[in-house]
C-alpha cells in the first residue's frame, strides 16, 4: 500500500494532488485516450477553477496529498467524466479503487453529518480527527460504517445462493447477507439472517474474511457455515428466488472484487 491516511493536512503541499471527486454516488475521472481513465491530479489551483466544495484531506499517495470533495454538474472540466464508483473498479489500479471507496465514505460522512441530528445546530469538522461536533450540545458524529455479515451455508456438495429483490443484475444469484442489528454478535446475525431470508438453520459458523464496501457505508464480514436443519422457505420482501447449487451447475454469480464472489470461489474450490 502506499496510501498513507491522515486528516491533518501537512504544511508543505505536494505541487500536485490526487482530487478523488463526487456528484452524487458518481466519481469524476480523467479521460486519457487511449491511455486507461485516472483519478485527476492536478494543481491547488485547478482545483480551485473546478468551483469544489465540501474539500478535505485524506492523506498522501506516497508523497501526493490526496483530497476528497464534491463537485456540481456544471463544473465538470473538459476531458473529465463521471462514472459510478462500481464501474470504476479494474479501470483504475486496485489501490486507487480503494482508495477511491474510502474516498467517497469520508465524503458522505462530511457532506450528512453538517447539521446536529439531536439539536440541530450546524456542526464543526475537528482537524486532528475525521469527526465533526456539534458546539450547541457536544455531540460527536465520526465516519459512519454498517456492519453486514455475508455467509457461504453450505450442505454436503451444495452451497445455498439467492437472487436478491434489489440486486443490481435482476438474473445474479449470490450468498446471503444483511446488516448487523443492535445487540446481536456477529453469529447471532448469522443464524437470524440466513432463517428469516431462506428458512434455513446453521451451525458451525466460522469467520472468512472481511472487506469495505462503500456503497455506501458497508464493511462486509464473511462467513462459512453448514446447513443445521429446515427447507427453503424465502422471505419474498427479500429475495425472488433461493436454491441449492453444486459447483458445476453454478448460476450467474458475483466476481471480483466483492467478497461474495471470494466466499463463492472458496466453495468452488474445495472448502480449503
Ligand atoms: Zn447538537
Amino acid at each position: 500500500m502506499n496510501f498513507v491516511k491522515s486528516p491533518l493536512v501537512p504544511e508543505i503541499r505536494s505541487d500536485a494532488a490526487y482530487y478523488f471527486i463526487f456528484s452524487c454516488n458518481d466519481i469524476l475521472v480523467a479521460e486519457n485516450f487511449p491511455d486507461p481513465l485516472s483519478i485527476p491530479c492536478i494543481p491547488e489551483t485547478a482545483a480551485a477553477d473546478m468551483g469544489l466544495e465540501g474539500v478535505r484531506f485524506l492523506g498522501q499517495y506516497g508523497s501526493t496529498d490526496c483530497w476528497c470533495a464534491r463537485i456540481r454538474p456544471a463544473h465538470l472540466p473538459a476531458k473529465h467524466r463521471l462514472i459510478s464508483l462500481r464501474a470504476l473498479y479494474g479501470k483504475v489500479d486496485a489501490e486507487f479503487w480503494s482508495i477511491s471507496g474510502y474516498a467517497r465514505q469520508i465524503h458522505d460522512w462530511n457532506l450528512n453529518f453538517q447539521f446536529c441530528g439531536r439539536c440541530g445546530h450546524a456542526t464543526q469538522a475537528e482537524i486532528k480527527e475525521h469527526s465533526r461536533v456539534c458546539p450547541q450540545c457536544g455531540l460527536t458524529f465520526y465516519p459512519r460504517i454498517s456492519p453486514a455479515i455475508i455467509t457461504a451455508v453450505v450442505k454436503d456438495d451444495q452451497i445455498l445462493l439467492a437472487r436478491g429483490v434489489n440486486f443490481p443484475i435482476k438474473e445474479m444469484f449470490s450468498v446471503l447477507a444483511g446488516f448487523v442489528e443492535p445487540g446481536e454478535s456477529l453469529e447471532d446475525c448469522v443464524r437470524r439472517e440466513i432463517l428469516e431470508e431462506s428458512g434455513i438453520r446453521v451451525k458451525r459458523i466460522r469467520y472468512f474474511n472481511s472487506q469495505s464496501w462503500p456503497f455506501p457505508d458497508s464493511l462486509m464480514i464473511g462467513f462459512t457455515a453448514e446447513y443445521d436443519g429446515g427447507s427453503l422457505s424465502i422471505d419474498r420482501t427479500e429475495l425472488l428466488e433461493a436454491h441449492w447449487f453444486t459447483r458445476d451447475n453454478l448460476p450467474l454469480v458475483p466476481g471480483k472484487p466483492s467478497l461474495a464472489g471470494e466466499l463463492i470461489d472458496w466453495f468452488v474450490h474445495g472448502q480449503n
